[in-house]
């Protein structure tokens, strides 16, 4: 009768709904042959940016960093470092002995950088990084000191020496006016001097990167890769010399940052973004740039499952087609609540009551399909960071001209270190996509500010040697 149409009527309605959401689910799904062309990608781009000919418009720019050498236990002294341009920003102050028992003692305080001096002008913030160090100097009693300050700048830089650094272009939360093209090296210094009041030796401008991979190399020599795996996301490994023809000289090595974030903007990643992608990039900071790191990172993969969960309460699918103010808040799903309700051991209730604590008021149906949603958006930003890993190990194990190689990736970032899947989902693809190279991925723990440490130690020893 007239019951039974309406049950079948209901049934057909919730079949048609999964169907429809599995189907905008399966746009995020990557077959094994998709993530080895995203690996050829990536080895065709890393080529682009190390040749003369094609490095103006590469859009992975393979930046020199003038660090030549892993540590080697002999770095010895006591360091200012800066760590601007990750989760939080960080002052270190870093005491390094060397010796038969090797130590590293470390001091840091973190400070707040208020939105409207990361997006004001370039002035405000520099003043406003001078006057964090102000208190910490205070705060360790250390003002007349003029330490050596090693200042772990986590955004695109080319390097003509290791305390020079002309920035390319602002990237994650950052835009203050009148720093794109300048030296931030200079900038920093101009901004010591402004305010009168100490003195410190800028020795070395650091990518977060490298800071990683310096941190893990010297517990283990073998570390020649550096990763980032947080807000922004991004890479850098010891290249040879010989390769990087931007450079003068063919003895050697030199760690490349290789700016990967920046992979795809030139449209070679459009037939796997989806429209998703797409919205979180118009409605970025910098439109059209940073494409992968779009898809990565964990600046913005809350924003791709925010976009998601709108367009299915659009639908109908979700929140009883009710769409919230804080469904349009942007930039609700940090990486910690994104983590939160992925962790398997997180009943439904709990994943409801997150939900409840963002403002979104969720049945029990919904917050099936939000973890849905954010388990789909993680796994594909795990396999992308892994296929793009691939192609740096693969090229270093043929730079050695080796059939195998046993390598390791210093790591380091929230997603990395939060979230409950990232880094199992992005091991599996780098060992199912470089078979022939055997990684081992070591985290590093407070890797930017004791990197930087140790890089400027080296600077020190060789301004010295070259004075002497
Ligand atoms: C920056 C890189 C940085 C990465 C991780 C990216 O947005 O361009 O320089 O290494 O974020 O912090
Ligand atoms: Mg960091």
């Amino acid at each position: 009768g007239k019951g039974a149409a309406m049950v079948t009527a209901v049934a057909y309605r919730l079949a048609e709904q999964s169907r429809q959401i599995a189907q905008i689910l399966s746009e995020f799904r990557l077959t094994t042959e998709q993530l080895l062309e995203v690996k050829r990608r990536m080895r065709t781009e890393i080529q682009n940016g190390l040749s003369k000919s094609t490095q103006d418009s590469a859009t992975v720019k393979m930046l020199p960093t003038f660090v030549q050498s892993t540590p080697d236990g002999s770095e010895n002294g006591d360091f200012l470092a800066l760590d601007l341009g990750g989760t939080n920003f960080r002052v270190l102050m870093v005491k390094i002995r060397s010796g038969k028992r090797r130590t590293v003692e470390m001091h840091n305080k973190i400070y707040a950088i208020p939105l409207e001096v990361m997006q004001g002008t370039g002035e405000e913030l520099f003043d406003h990084i001078v006057q964090c160090i102000s208190d910490f100097l205070d705060y360790m009693g250390m003002k007349n000191a003029r330490l050596p300050l090693g200042f772990t700048f986590s955004f695109p830089c080319r390097q003509t020496k290791l305390d020079a650094g002309i920035l390319v272009t602002w990237t994650k939360g950052f835009k203050a006016t009148d720093c794109e093209g300048e030296d931030v090296v200079g900038l920093l210094r101009e901004a010591i001097k402004r305010r009168e009041e100490f003195e410190l030796d800028v020795v070395a401008i650091v990518n977060d990167t490298v800071g990683t991979m310096m941190t893990c190399a010297y517990e283990e020599p073998t570390c020649e890769v550096g990763l980032i795996a947080g807000t922004g996301s991004n890479a850098c490994y010891m290249e040879e010399m010989k390769n990087i023809e931007m450079i003068e000289g063919d003895e050697g090595q030199m760690c490349v940052n290789m700016e990967w974030g920046a992979f795809g903007d030139n449209g070679c990643l459009d037939d796997i973004r989806t429209e998703y992608d797409r919205s979180v990039d118009d409605f970025s900071l910098n439109p059209g740039k940073q494409r992968y790191e779009k898809m990565c990172s964990g600046m913005y993969l809350g924003e791709i499952v925010r976009n998601i969960l709108i367009d299915m309460t659009k639908k109908g699918f979700l929140f009883r087609g009710q769409i919230s103010e804080t469904l349009k808040t942007r930039g609700i799903f940090e990486t910690k609540f994104l983590s939160q309700i992925e962790s398997d051991r997180l009943a439904l209730l709990q994943v409801r009551s997150i939900l409840q604590h963002l403002g979104l008021d969720s049945s029990c149906d919904d917050s099936i399909i939000v973890k849905e949603v954010c388990g789909a958006v993680s796994r594909r930003a795990a396999q992308l960071c892994g296929a793009g890993m691939a192609a740096v190990v693969d090229k270093i194990r043929e730079n050695r001209g080796l059939d195998h190689l046993d390598i390791t990736v210093g790591v380091d970032g929230t997603l990395y270190k939060l979230h409950p899947h990232f880094s199992r989902i992005m091991h599996q693809t780098v060992n199912e996509l470089a078979p022939q190279c055997n990684v081992n991925f070591l985290l590093s723990e407070d890797g930017s500010g004791k990197g930087a440490a140790l890089i400027t130690a080296v600077g020190c020893r060789l301004r010295q040697e070259l004075n002497s």
